[in-house]
């Protein structure tokens, strides 16, 4: 079975049905766009629906029609890591890690460009564009690539300096930017309306986020259907977040899961306008950010995203917070030598957020909580350790092996 489910979109605010063309907003009120399924059949065929493996073993929840438009490096299907020694640091009952990083361009943003691409390609567009912290930026080069698609990227200045070597290789054309990405973002979320290119940014294609909805689905399978109680994930402007959200409703509501985990949204003390929004009850106040090492959730200004993910909180009675720059960077560092996994600072954010949540004691630690790790490590820049070199005899090697093992 691989046919897709996928029936209409629906506008978020007004509930207008659209068809499945392609549409950023909603044509009677300009809300977002979401994509429903027929939940009905999904219902009725059960987890059975699935076949095949990575990504596209969820084609039939997913709006890439076409076999041919699935366009694959292999993403999807990372490891689900049990972590129990720092679930024991962290005085949490079950500690699971969803480690996206492990994904061909070592993010989770190649769920997203899958169907991001796979729909230029449905729409017959041939040319890609977004605008990047560095993550999104090589990932969408990357699979516009792989599809035989043109790409212009546009980079944050601050991108480290692999993600900028990475963007480079793959490419065809990468303008770096001046300032941050707020600053930009609405002048080329302007031209994505003129068609110019497929817009593959996170503000509102919905067939580029959708493709992030396989994160829930993976998680509930990977947990045997029993998913866990809380799912923390990292935002920026929301995508991952509203994605992952959404996943495990329409598992709900087609009876594959018994209930939703609470949902937490996690981002960078230095960009946290939905935090502060949710921690006061009141709307998105727009900030004027800086720099944070975790580059990715760089974004002052979450635009309507924002206020989707703050809504999907009140509903959903979820939770926000945040951790400022020394609580990732350490956060970092203690992944990597309690547990193995090297993460970058934007994907280690949500747990260094989940750290700071159970120490002000503002969510129950005697539950299974899952976080969404978003980004490899080995794109980190940073000073390497001394490379001044030892030389070595039989002797003097025996007496330092000895000495250190001691
Ligand atoms: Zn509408």
């Amino acid at each position: 079975m691989t046919d897709s489910l996928a029936q209409h979109l629906t506008c978020i605010d007004c509930g207008a049905v659209h068809p499945l063309t392609y549409q950023l907003e909603c044509r009677a009120c300009r809300g977002l766009l979401e994509l429903r399924y027929d939940i009905t059949r999904m219902g009725a065929a059960g987890p059975g629906l699935l076949a095949g493996a990575g990504l596209w073993r969820y084609a039939p929840v997913l709006p890439i029609p076409d076999p041919a438009h699935r366009v694959t490096l292999g993403e999807g299907g990372t490891p689900l890591l049990d972590c129990p020694r720092l679930a024991r640091e962290l005085s949490v009952r079950r500690l699971l890690l969803k480690f996206d990083g492990t994904n061909p361009t070592g993010t989770v943003k190649d769920r997203s460009s899958a169907t991001a691409v796979g729909a230029a390609l449905h729409f017959g567009y041939r040319a890609t564009s977004v605008v990047s912290s560095g993550n999104a930026g090589s990932s969408v080069a990357a699979y516009s690539a792989r599809a035989g698609l043109s790409s212009l990227i546009f980079a944050y200045e601050r991108a480290s300096a692999p993600k900028l070597l990475h963007m480079a290789a793959t490419a065809t054309n990468l303008i770096i930017y001046k300032g941050v990405y707020d600053d930009l973002i609405k002048i080329w979320d302007r031209l994505a309306m003129e068609r110019l290119f497929f817009d593959c940014g996170a503000s509102r294609n919905p067939y580029k986020q959708e493709g992030k909805k396989t994160l829930a689905y993976e998680i509930a399978e990977q947990s045997g259907w029993a998913v866990p109680d809380v799912v923390v994930a990292p935002v920026a402007v929301g995508e991952t977040f509203i994605a992952t959200a959404r996943g495990f409703r329409e598992m709900r509501e087609a009876g594959w899961i018994p209930r939703a985990p609470l949902m937490v949204a996690a981002q960078a003390r230095r960009a946290n306008a939905i935090a502060r929004a949710f921690h006061d009850g009141a709307a998105i106040t727009p900030l004027k950010i800086g720099y944070t090492v975790a580059e990715g959730l760089a974004a002052g200004d979450p635009g309507k995203k924002g206020d989707w993910v703050l809504r999907l909180l009140r509903e959903g009675k979820g939770l926000a917070g945040d951790a400022d720059d020394d609580e990732i960077l350490a956060m970092q560092h203690r992944l990597a030598r309690v547990e193995g996994v090297w993460a970058g600072p934007t994907g280690v954010a949500a747990l260094a957020v989940l750290a700071r949540l159970l120490a002000d004691a503002r969510l129950d630690p005697a539950q299974t909580i899952c976080v969404i790790i978003s980004e490899t490590g080995l794109k980190t820049e940073g000073e390497p350790p001394s490379r001044t070199g030892v030389a070595f005899d039989d002797d003097s090697l025996r007496r330092l092996v000895a000495e250190r093992l001691a």
